[in-house]
């Protein structure tokens, strides 16, 4: 059984725990690896590499720095496939998918290449005579980054781009279900020459996470996964003085207005709640239909599911892939039935004619989904799409509004009004108008309002360069400089 080792100091540590997870392979349903389940003893080996090559990566010239990212974004961009079938053959999403979550990864990478202009602080000369006052950041120390398994090459990358560009080392602990994309990124990281010791890779359960969150020379945690995850991620890093940013679950709605374009809404819910099998944080897992539009966005949602082709990551055509485990799988299925139980008219049953082998459920549309039932209530994180009808703008938005999540959302419409009317009141992080999965590019920043983020800092972007380092304020006084010296080179910046 091939074993999926950590990344400590810019080489492969073999597992020392005796413990370890199983990583499927979710189209066969069988195991493909097996995974070493960090001790504390060795997240601490991680921790102390991290800390060890702190020094002089933060020393380092931004050039310098800026180059390593420059050279690692040839590096992805030429292994793109290569990533991506890593991501698909655990994951289970299909190609051309892992393809997107690699390229939208890459941005990150992209966005970091352009960080000394980023960190360029204010300046303000003669605030009294002969004073001047200017701002800088500085790197925060040694970072720590808790990934979840929906988007194991992009989320990584969310982190440690514009981590390690602003000088910090940084230890990844990536899920334990899909762990090999994390090992490829730091061994392309290494080739892009970036020093041993500045990414680590740990991987590993609660025991690994809690040692980070524990951990005294561990100055700050991103994490993204479930809500619940995610709370206790933040309560512990800040009780343990650490800056905290922890993006949890969703339950995304998708308001469709009378005069929208009823295809390309159908296209939409079709794309945002099938698409990666429904398991994204901004998937669409309810659509919001007004009364006079409902039947026929139904039906035309109805009928575009059988044309989605399901079957095995790695074969072209296929549209949808299975499901990360065979419990997972269970767990989601169990809400179609729990829905048609709680009164909703199972439209699609996605249950049946389900293959043997591995984690597979088909695509399932719900309707009449209604508040109070679970399908409603929780984040199921599969392929159910539920219809939820209403009979105006307003109680659309209360939906959404009352919801406890608020990653994203997305209104359909043809009125720019309306659409505007939306965006000033709905309470949620990142908005689409007829756009159903609103991701920000690299240079916005990702976050989402009330139980899907813990925290005060989005991810990525402007505000991940704030998360990843601190303001210093300076106040200086000088003499005449009484020193100079002879020198025609051409001024270098290394
Ligand atoms: P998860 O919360 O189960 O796991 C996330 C990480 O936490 C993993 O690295 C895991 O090993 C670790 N973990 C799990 N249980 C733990 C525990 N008891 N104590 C300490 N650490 C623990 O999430 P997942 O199933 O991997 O990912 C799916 C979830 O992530 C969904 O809820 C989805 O909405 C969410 N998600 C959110 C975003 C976002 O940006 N808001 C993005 C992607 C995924």
């Amino acid at each position: 059984m091939r074993t999926i080792d950590h990344w400590i100091d810019g080489k492969v540590v073999p597992g020392a725990s005796g413990r370890t997870g199983k990583v499927w392979n979710p189209a066969l349903g069988e195991q493909q690896a097996e995974v070493a389940l960090a001790s504390t003893d060795e997240v601490d080996a991680a921790v102390a590499a991290a800390k060890a090559a702190l020094p002089k990566w933060r020393a380092t010239g931004l050039s310098r720095r800026a180059e390593v990212m420059f050279r690692m974004r040839e590096l992805v961009d030429a292994n793109r496939k290569e990533l991506a079938t890593v991501v698909s053959s655990e994951h289970g999403k299909v190609l051309s998918d892992a393809l997107g979550e690699v390229a939208r990864g890459l941005e990150n990478i992209e966005f970091a290449c352009g960080l000394p202009a980023l960190l360029k602080g204010g300046y303000t000369e003669q605030a009294s005579t002969g004073v001047d006052v200017y701002s800088i950041r500085q790197p925060l120390g040694v970072v720590a980054g808790i990934t979840p398994f929906n988007f194991p090459a992009m989320v990584p990358m969310w982190m440690f781009a514009n981590a390690i560009a602003c000088g910090n080392t940084f230890v990844l602990k990536p899920s334990e279900k899909d762990p090999s994309a994390s090992m490829l990124i730091a061994d392309l990281l290494a080739q892009a020459g970036l020093p041993a010791g500045v990414f680590n890779v740990v991987h590993g359960d609660k025991v690994a996470v809690d040692a980070l969150l524990g951990h005294d020379d561990v100055a700050a945690v991103s994490f993204v996964g479930s809500t619940p995850i995610a709370r206790y991620i933040y309560e512990t890093g800040t009780k343990a003085g650490k800056r905290v940013q922890a993006l949890g679950g969703a339950k995304n709605h998708m308001l469709v207005l009378p005069d929208a374009d009823l295809d390309m809404a159908a296209d939409a819910a079709i794309n945002a709640g099938f698409g990666s099998a429904g398991e994204r944080c901004m998937a669409i897992s309810v659509v919001l239909a007004m009364d006079t539009v409902a039947d026929e966005l139904v039906a035309k949602i109805a009928d575009r599911i059988p044309g989605i082709k399901m079957g095995p990551g790695d074969e072209p055509g296929n549209d949808m892939g299975p499901l990360i485990t065979g419990e997972h799988r269970d767990a989601v299925a169990a809400y179609v039935g729990g829905a048609a139980a709680e009164g909703a008219t199972v439209v699609v049953d996605g249950r049946e004619g389900v293959p043997d082998t591995g984690f597979f459920l088909k695509p399932t549309l719900l309707d009449g989904v209604e508040p109070g039932m679970k399908a409603y209530d929780d984040e199921i994180f599969g392929p159910v799409l539920s219809v939820t009808r209403v009979s105006s703008y307003e109680e659309g938005l209360r939906l959404i509004n009352d919801n406890q999540y608020g990653n994203g959302t997305a209104i359909f419409t043809r009125d720019g009004g309306a659409a505007r009317r939306f965006q000033f009141d709905v309470e949620v992080g990142m908005v689409g108008v007829n756009v159903p999965i609103p991701v920000p590019v690299s240079y916005y920043s990702f976050g989402g309002w009330k139980a899907s983020l813990f925290g005060d800092t989005h991810m990525y972007g402007p505000e991940g360069v704030n998360f990843y380092t601190r303001g210093k304020v300076v106040t200086s006084r000088w003499p005449d400089p009484a020193t100079s010296a002879i020198d025609l080179g051409f001024p270098e910046n290394r």
